[in-house]
């Protein structure tokens, strides 16, 4: 059987967010996007990557990292033996920013609830952030104001961190995001060695 009856509450579950953002949330991104970006990938997984917000690409997809930023992911999942069946992917903001600006804070305020609940559905035993803001929201404990106290991707990146929320407990991995080797390719040896230090954490930990 692909998916086991756990697994499907977990896509149902997701299906009711989905649908709530698509009736209900108000932004002006949604207005101007051509489609949803919610996540993809296994439900099930044990590990979540967050990144930061639709491209071009995926407006148009409707899928998160199917662009070149996706390709990069693809590649490095690919080195260490990870699998999309083994992950689920989605993003701090769930519709295009207009010319991939960053996040407003505006934003992040309505579209994170959402990303909150997909985490509580999925219950992911790793979170994997890509870049400064996912990093920055959920080692804040996913508390909006706090993220400003939070270190930068530079310095965090690699360096495993443990947080519980709503007592739960999550190791999470701050990764540069796949996009930023496109403009710096220093950074693609530093992300390529942080993939393996997760590869090996997962093989260790057993997860
Ligand atoms: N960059 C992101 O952060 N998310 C995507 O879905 C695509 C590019």
């Amino acid at each position: 059987m692909l998916f086991s009856t756990k697994n499907m509450s977990k896509i149902e579950d997701l299906k009711k967010i989905e649908l709530k953002i698509i009736q209900n949330m108000k932004c002006p991104l949604k207005d101007a996007a051509k489609n949803l970006v919610f996540g993809k990938g296994n439900p099930n997984a044990k590990i979540l990557f967050i990144g930061e917000a639709p491209g071009a690409k995926e407006d148009i997809a409707g899928m998160p990292f199917v662009g070149s930023a996706g390709k990069n992911l693809d590649k490095l999942l690919q080195s260490i033996n990870l699998t999309l069946d083994e992950t689920y992917i989605a993003n701090i903001l769930k519709y295009r920013p207009p010319n991939n600006r960053n996040p407003s804070i505006e934003e992040i305020y309505r579209h994170t609830p959402y990303l909150i609940e997909q985490i509580k559905i999925i219950k992911p035993k790793v979170i994997c952030t890509l870049g400064n803001y996912s990093t920055k929201f959920v080692l804040a404990s996913f508390n909006i104001p706090q993220m400003k106290k939070i270190d930068g991707i530079t310095k965090l990146h690699g360096i495993i961190h443990e947080i519980t929320i709503d007592g739960i407990k999550f190791k999470v991995i701050p990764l540069y995001h796949p996009a930023a080797m496109l403009y710096n390719p220093k950074l693609r040896p530093v992300l390529a060695k942080d993939f393996l230090k997760l590869g090996t954490f997962l093989e260790q930990s057993n997860i």
